[in-house]
């Protein structure tokens, strides 16, 4: 199949591409879109056919359940069997926005879609070319992140072209995305709620507006014998071809112990690559060196993590020390993020 990739940008929607993306997704096909924290696979999220498609062109394990994107409140009523008083609170704080709400799912929206759960995942994005695409597609979109499974989350057109080029009938390309990583997923089938995975809208900004809020433990650190409550959580995602290993502890030891190992692996002959603070970057001694921003800007840091880790893949390095970063507010998302890449590799100097 030949993928159309159509270029605009984000303030100035392609009217005319959006409609034939709109009816690609109707007749059952498959579209990457952006949305504002990464690029979606999407199709239409009450077409089994079309979620059987979508596991199919990115790898992805069919245990995996699917997001439900929608343009409109009022659509949620269609997908659920009922809105917890909380989820209406959260939507009207957060919504159009980079947060999922897990529900009861309703009989319209089939098990393939929610990878054999009674649950579903919903988000409605806040992202101009997005908002329009799901409106022209009927108002479902299944998505999730428009990456073959295993590589990091796309923050680019481009990216989407490299990993989905032949499997997909179109991509809409309004270039960087503004987030970078995904959104904070939030079950509300629980009482209290529970995050199961981090991202923009923070636990304090949440706990802002319910109170008190639970945090599924395995978002923070690994541990034996229990599964992420995400399945989508306990796979090793985001992962660079080279080995990454996190380097946690004061500044100037970490930037010690970082050119320590870069020259025992350069000894051993490997391409070496570093991920440091803006502060630090110059000082390092690797072959391929990525600047992730101020060390307390941590929404730079994570505008540029899947850029970055995509990055070292084209380099083709073979080892990867990164700093670990401030865990304040999306930090912890970032830390989230880049531990999963790391498979918890983490050297505290
Ligand atoms: P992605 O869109 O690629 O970021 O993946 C979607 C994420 O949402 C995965 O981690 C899924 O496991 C998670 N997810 C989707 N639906 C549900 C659900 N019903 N219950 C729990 N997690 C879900
Ligand atoms: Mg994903």
């Amino acid at each position: 199949m030949e993928t159309k990739w159509i270029k605009m940008l984000e303030e100035e929607p392609d009217l005319e591409a959006i409609k034939e993306a709109g009816r690609i997704i109707k007749n059952g096909g498959l579209v990457a879109f952006p949305t504002e924290t990464v690029y979606g696979l999407g199709g239409d999220g009450l077409n089994k056919e079309a979620s059987r498609k979508i596991y199919a062109a990115k790898g992805r394990p069919s245990d995996n359940p699917l997001i439900i994107h929608i343009a409109d409140l009022a659509d949620l009523e269609k997908l659920v069997k009922e809105i917890p008083p909380k989820a209406k609170k959260l939507a009207d704080a957060f919504w159009p926005g980079p947060l999922t709400m897990i529900f009861e799912k309703s009989e319209q929206v089939p098990f393939e879609t929610t990878g054999g759960l009674a649950t579903v995942a919903v988000r409605y994005p806040n992202h101009p070319v997005a908002l329009v695409f799901i409106k022209e597609s009927g108002g479902f979109v299944a998505a999730p992140s428009a990456n073959t499974s295993g590589r990091p989350s796309p923050t680019l057109g481009t990216h989407v072209y490299e990993d989905l080029k032949g499997r997909i009938e179109m991509l809409l390309d309004s270039g960087e995305v503004g987030i970078g990583i995904e959104s904070t997923i939030v079950d509300m089938t629980v009482e209290p709620p529970m995050i199961l995975r981090p991202g923009f809208i923070t636990e304090e900004m949440l706990k802002e507006v319910l109170g008190h809020i639970d945090v599924d433990k395995t978002t923070k650190e690994r541990l034996e014998g229990v599964a992420p409550k995400a399945p989508g959580m306990k796979y090793r995602h985001y992962a660079p071809k080279g080995e990454l290993t996190i380097i946690s502890g004061k500044s100037e030891h970490v930037r010690e112990a970082i050119n320590k190992l870069l020259i025992e692996a350069k000894e051993k002959g490997l391409r070496t690559g570093v991920i440091g603070t803006e502060e630090n970057i110059e000082a390092y001694e690797a072959h391929v060196k990525m600047n992730a921003g101020k060390k307390q800007d941590e929404l730079t840091v994570a505008r540029r993590l899947y850029s970055m880790l995509r990055e070292f893949d084209e380099e083709k390095v073979d080892v990867i020390y990164s700093e670990a970063f401030s865990e304040n507010g999306m930090g912890q998302a970032v830390m989230n993020r880049l531990l999963k890449a790391a498979g918890h590799k983490v050297i505290q100097v």
